[in-house]
């Protein structure tokens, strides 16, 4: 993967007194680098556009958090939780996946990255300490991707050590990314779950072009399950087309022919959804993708998607292809109502195959 290399990196002028801050100027050398006011780097609203300079995603922004790092993942309202929380101390991605909900969620679309990492670390400690007894299950991957940013930031090598010492605590890295050069050698304590988001080829090839192809996702993952990590992976967004089939049944056989399902801590499957003004960045952004020409009603939470018995149906057949080659593994749906388990999983809900426990009890075993 090509690592990001911004044009011109501004600082918020109280980040200067960061470590954060000086270890990512040591790692970009020969880039612009600019000290700006802090009333400059205010996160412009979506409804504002993007005023320069957060237009470019040759910027990168160092700026103090203001608010909060931690958050209950909010389901998309989906009757079925599986109580995770997320942790954000980067925003955006460079890799410019077709379909990427940030391009319509963030006001800009510079990287930025938060440098008070004290203050995140307190924060999570803060909050595991009062549910001692309860597990939390935590992953950077939602308002960026946990890695692609890796090499420039560092931060995988300061959250693995860190949560390796919670005892409630499991860290997820979700990525797309290849960028885990970081990770070797670090004390996990198995306390951190490496997970990709995957895809068929084809769409790896046409949606999310600038990523790593899906083989080289997997030799990224290989190498994380030699260096003793826990893997995920999320087939999300699954996309249907004409020879789905065919394909999603190759990358399920792909992926457990090198790796081991016993190291596999859960995989997830989510179709496709966006809210609906997302398809007018994606024909203007990306001419030539196919998603904006699928067929999609509301869902309960307001996004597009595809209609119910074509989601069961994808589900149905992942599933099986998923069972055959890695049984026993821990599945679980994104976003998905309790009648649209019963449809994939046939099972009645809450059955055998999923409750939010299984997967505390799948992460905690490993
Ligand atoms: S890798 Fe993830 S965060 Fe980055 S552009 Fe693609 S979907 Fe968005």
């Amino acid at each position: 993967m090509i690592p990001y290399a911004p044009e011109r990196i501004l600082v918020q002028e109280e980040s200067w007194q960061d470590s954060v801050t000086l270890e990512i100027l040591e790692r970009l050398p020969g880039v612009e680098v600019r000290t700006v006011k802090s009333r400059e780097v205010r996160f412009p609203e979506p409804s504002q556009g993007s005023p320069a300079p957060w237009e470019d995603k040759n910027t990168l922004f160092l700026l103090r958090h203001p608010g909060s790092f931690l958050k209950r993942c909010q389901g998309s309202g989906a009757d079925t939780c599986c109580n995770y929380y997320v942790l954000s101390c980067t925003w955006n991605c460079h890799l410019d996946c077709s379909y990427c909900v940030l391009q319509s969620y963030l006001g800009g679309r510079a990287l930025v990255v938060g440098t008070n990492f004290q203050d995140l670390m307190r924060e999570v400690r803060e909050k595991l300490g009062s549910s001692p007894h309860r597990i939390f299950r935590i992953g950077t991957g939602e308002l960026a991707d946990s890695l692609a940013l890796d090499p420039a930031t560092g931060f995988s090598r300061r959250l693995v050590p860190f949560f390796a010492r919670l005892s409630n605590g499991f860290l997820e890295l979700k990525t797309k990314s290849d960028c885990v050069a970081n990770l070797e050698g670090l004390d996990h304590g198995g306390h951190t779950v490496v997970s990709w988001s995957v895809n068929s080829k084809r769409i790896c090839r046409t949606e999310e072009e600038k990523a790593p192809t899906l083989e080289e996702r997997l030799a990224a993952a290989l190498q994380c399950q030699k260096w003793g990590y826990r893997l995920g992976f999320h087939f999300d967004p699954l996309i249907y087309y004409d020879g789905w089939e065919d394909d999603y049944r190759e990358a399920v056989g792909e992926i457990f022919r090198s790796i081991n399902p016993e190291r596999v801590a859960w995989l997830s499957l989510g179709a496709l959804r966006f809210p609906p003004h997302l398809i007018g960045h994606v024909k203007k952004r990306f001419p030539e993708s196919k998603i904006p020409y699928g067929e999609f009603v509301p869902g309960h939470h307001g996004k597009m998607r595809y209609f119910r018995p074509i989601r069961e149906a994808m589900y149905r057949k992942m599933i099986s292809w998923i069972r055959e080659a890695a049984p026993g593994l821990t599945v679980y749906l994104c976003m998905e109502s309790f009648a649209v388990w019963e449809g994939s999983f046939r099972i009645q809900y809450p059955g055998p195959s999923f409750t939010p426990d299984r997967l505390d009890a799948a992460i905690i075993k490993g």
